[in-house]
């Protein structure tokens, strides 16, 4: 048996069809073909809106979810990382309840895969149990050079609880280049050769400003945190050109906010290709709740790299609901059109995370999800 679905128009990944193509499934979701209306049969199913593969969300941290509500908005990211490092810690009913309440939420408006960080394995029983694919990113910090070796060990203990059949996709990941030593950095990458890696890059000008002349709001976290940065000695250029050459084994990497990313820096990108493939992940509403500050999505238009978007938390977010994030881009770039925005919510979002075989398009034979948009809300058909 097959469905046949036929909306006002067909986003299929990559281009928007217009109306009168039908969208023909399995009952299970396997794309059979688009053909046209009149080549459909019967039993044809009407839908108001588009339909679009389900959404890949390239950035979120599930396991903050507790945080709701929680952390004031456009305080600043130095003041954030504070409130979120003392917020954390919750009893474990409470982080259970708000998880299951947010994977839900990512569920029903769309999502399909999510790129995941992950500080602890606390959400390792609900990607055990969820209809969604999960890469989980563990993240790793310290920003002083002689704890380097520690702290890679004990993201190592929870790379292995996550290294069970079911939750297989993980990977260690450096947290910021504010956070993470030149030390550290270089057993990172020993350690993610080949590698699908993530990191919070330049959210706020004080990353730059750390790196260029070791000045800015991050001198007074380390001090709120009695983190010792006597040895840290500033590279002199932005935190881009600082980080970036760290990684030469050919990691994939998904760069993610660059709120802060200059021309300069996208064409040292350009030149020092060490990397497999770069992903600049937008995460706009998340920018908007943090520093009141929009990412560059014109600059990284015109540059023309591969964009794909996530929602970052529930410490920094309204809603975990990757429309939300499209229908925010479209308020403020009213020039990037539907189709393009999509696709980095779809397709992009899949290459990054290296699911494309299977997410992000309506090609013969994948599974990528059916979702409805109407009216700027979307919503799960089937998966
Ligand atoms: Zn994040």
């Amino acid at each position: 048996m097959y469905r046949k679905l036929k909306p006002a128009a067909i986003f299929t990944g990559t281009e928007m069809l217009p109306s009168g193509n039908v969208l023909i499934t399995s009952e299970e979701g396997v794309i059979a073909a688009i053909v046209p209306e009149a080549e459909a049969g019967d039993d044809v199913e009407l839908f108001e809106g588009i339909l679009s593969p389900g959404f890949v969300n390239a950035h979120c941290h599930i396991e903050l979810s507790h945080l709701k509500n929680k952390v004031p908005e456009k305080t600043g990211l130095v003041n954030f990382v504070q409130k979120v490092m003392s917020g954390r810690a919750a009893d474990e009913e409470e982080k259970y309840i708000a998880m299951k309440a947010a994977a839900s939420e990512l569920f029903d408006s769309g999502t399909v895969a999510v790129g995941d960080i992950c500080n602890t394995s606390d959400s390792l029983w609900l990607k055990q149990n969820s209809p969604m694919y999960w890469h989980n990113f563990i993240e790793v910090s310290g920003f002083t050079e002689t704890g380097a070796a520690a702290r890679l060990a004990s993201a190592e203990t929870v790379l292995d609880k996550f290294n069970v059949p079911y939750a297989k996709f993980s990977t260690l990941s450096p947290h910021a280049p504010y956070s993470v030593s030149e030390k550290l950095f270089g057993l990172l990458n020993e350690k993610t050769a080949g590698q699908l890696i993530s990191i919070h890059n330049q959210e706020t000008e004080a990353e730059n400003e750390l790196y260029e002349n070791k000045s800015g709001r991050f001198l007074e976290l380390y001090q709120n945190f009695g983190i010792d940065i006597s040895s840290f000695v500033p590279s002199g250029k932005r935190s881009w050109p600082t980080w970036l050459p760290y990684f030469d084994k050919n990691q994939t990497i998904i760069s993610v906010h660059n709120t802060f990313i200059s021309q300069q820096d996208l064409s040292f990108a350009a030149f020092n290709e060490k990397f497999a493939a770069l992903y600049f992940c937008v995460c706009i509403n998340a920018n908007l709740y943090i520093e009141n500050a929009l990412p560059p999505i014109g600059l990284l238009v015109e540059n023309n790299v591969n964009i794909v978007m996530g929602t970052d938390s529930y410490a920094s977010n309204w809603n975990l609901n990757m429309m939300e994030e499209v229908n925010a881009v479209q308020k403020y770039f009213p020039d990037i059109s539907l189709a393009t925005i999509l696709r980095w919510a779809t397709f992009n979002g899949a290459k990054a995370l290296g699911i494309d075989q299977m997410y992000g398009s309506f090609v013969a034979g994948k599974r990528p999800g059916v979702v409805e948009i109407l009216n700027g809300v979307a919503r799960r058909i089937f998966y």
